[in-house]
């Protein structure tokens, strides 16, 4: 059986899943793809501390240039992370003619047009399903399945990071510090955990969702981005009491010719299937014109669970080496989207305010709704301290603008501080 051999960059959580997952999986692989799958080499950083993990017919080295100048190898799979050198080393690999399988999506988010267009000048596949979402197959899923369908919307939760520490909040009752820290001991959040839970990773997962489904190229300053840093214990508590779970989402959809993307905390109705996504878990869910709503769930990071997107890649670059149909884009889908007004895009929110509790003071918020046309749907108020009083609102539908007025008001007053405003799901 012909031979496709391959050269594996990095060698941590998911490297070593996808080797583990080439020598188990050989006999399926060749089965369906009619080639043998073989590693010929890996590159790490530190080869000795490697060395052990490595069978002696496998090369280990820490010169990339042995995977790039090497004629033999046909598919590089880059799991090293980063932008510097892996932009590079992607580069270098794409015009030395190599299909490469990546799982970066820092990557592709930033870079990812750049490198199809190299891509597809040296007949390359660029290929990345295990950027978004881990171990879900969801990027392929909308390139196939969704091809017909317009999609209007795709939202889900996309960091198991921050759904993990969300997650003991609501549960274990533990402060964002507590949860923190418990998501640090058991790896599922880095000693610097800045990029997920400030929703960078995650407004990388969604830049990548949104080119699938919209067509549209989106930047990082596209994208409204608020991370989980400042939820309170007592906003977790009261978003369950009036029926709701707090969730860090994505949210991308179609407004008119453009597309609406933000990564936000969102209280989301208990029953909606989003707020039963539990601890470091991911889901997708797309709303096709035709299909409807759809929901894809799964594992959003672990090394055998990303290695498997890993290897769907592989299997999809080896068919197509087969083929002799190699150098088609992953997502060929370009829209051109025009500017939106973000300010115009309406949600419910979620308002928590601490104020004097003295009489009038919830008659001045009530006017400031109804001066800038906006109206509450509920109202609780409860005793922050032996002075202060905490009312929080949830309101009907109202724009980002009107929001912004709002705020902007309240900071007028000396007695009324606005302590939390997220979106609500529905209506
Ligand atoms: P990791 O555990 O930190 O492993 C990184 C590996 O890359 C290490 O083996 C390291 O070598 C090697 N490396 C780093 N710089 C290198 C260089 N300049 N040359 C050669 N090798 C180099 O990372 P990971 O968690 O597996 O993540 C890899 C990629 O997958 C990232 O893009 C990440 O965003 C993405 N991803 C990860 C997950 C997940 O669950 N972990 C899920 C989805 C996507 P040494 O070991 O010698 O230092």
């Amino acid at each position: 059986m012909e031979k496709i051999k391959i050269g594996l960059i990095g060698l941590g959580t998911v490297g070593s899943g996808v080797l583990e997952m080439v020598s188990n999986n050989q006999a399926k692989i060749s089965n369906i793809t009619g080639r043998e799958l073989v590693i010929k080499t890996i590159a790490v950083r530190n080869v000795a501390k490697h060395r052990s993990e490595v069978s002696d017919d496998i090369i280990l080295t820490d010169n990339v240039d042995d995977i790039i100048n090497d004629p033999e190898i046909k598919i590089a799979v880059e799991v090293m992370g980063g932008i510097d050198p892996a932009k590079e080393i992607i580069t270098n690999l794409l015009n030395a003619h190599k299909h490469v399988v990546t799982a970066n999506k820092d990557l592709i988010a930033s870079h990812g047009d750049e490198l199809a267009r190299i891509a597809r000048k040296n007949n390359a596949d660029l290929v990345y399903e295990a950027s978004v979402a881990g171990g879900i197959p969801i990027l392929r899923t909308i390139v196939n399945s969704f091809a017909a369908d317009e999609i209007l919307e795709v939202k889900g939760i996309v960091n198991g990071t921050t759904n993990y520490i969300l997650t003991q909040m609501q549960q274990k009752k533990w402060s964002y510090e507590d949860a923190l820290k418990k998501a640090q001991e058991l790896g599922f959040a880095e000693s610097d955990p800045t990029n997920d839970v400030a929703g960078i990773d995650a407004t990388y997962k969604m830049i990548i969702l949104s080119q699938f489904s919209f067509g549209s190229h989106l930047a990082l300053d596209d994208i409204n981005i608020e991370g989980i840093q400042n939820i309170k214990l007592e906003d977790v508590a009261q978003a369950a009491d009036f029926g709701y779970t707090i969730k860090l989402l994505g949210i991308a959809k179609r407004v008119g010719e453009g597309v609406f993307a933000e990564v936000a905390p969102v209280l989301v109705p208990s029953d909606h299937p989003l707020a039963t996504i539990h601890n470091e878990n991911n889901a997708v869910m797309v709303t096709g014109q035709a299909v409807g709503e759809t929901l894809f769930y799964g594992p959003g990071a672990g090394g055998l669970p990303t290695a498997n997107s890993v290897l769907s890649d592989i299997v999809s670059v080896t068919k197509n080496i087969a083929l002799g149909t190699t150098g088609n884009t992953f997502n060929n889908y370009q829209h051109e989207s025009e500017p939106i007004d973000k300010g115009d895009v309406i949600y419910p929110y979620y308002l928590s305010l601490q104020m004097l509790d003295v009489p009038g003071q919830i008659l001045k918020v009530t006017k400031l709704m109804m001066e800038i046309g906006a109206s509450f749907s509920q109202i609780v108020q409860t005793k922050a301290n032996d002075t202060d009083a905490r009312v929080i609102f949830i309101t009907h539908a109202m724009s980002k603008k009107q929001l912004a007025t709002l705020k902007a008001e309240i900071d007028k007053f000396d007695t009324i501080e606005l302590r939390a405003a997220y979106k609500v799901l529905g209506e």
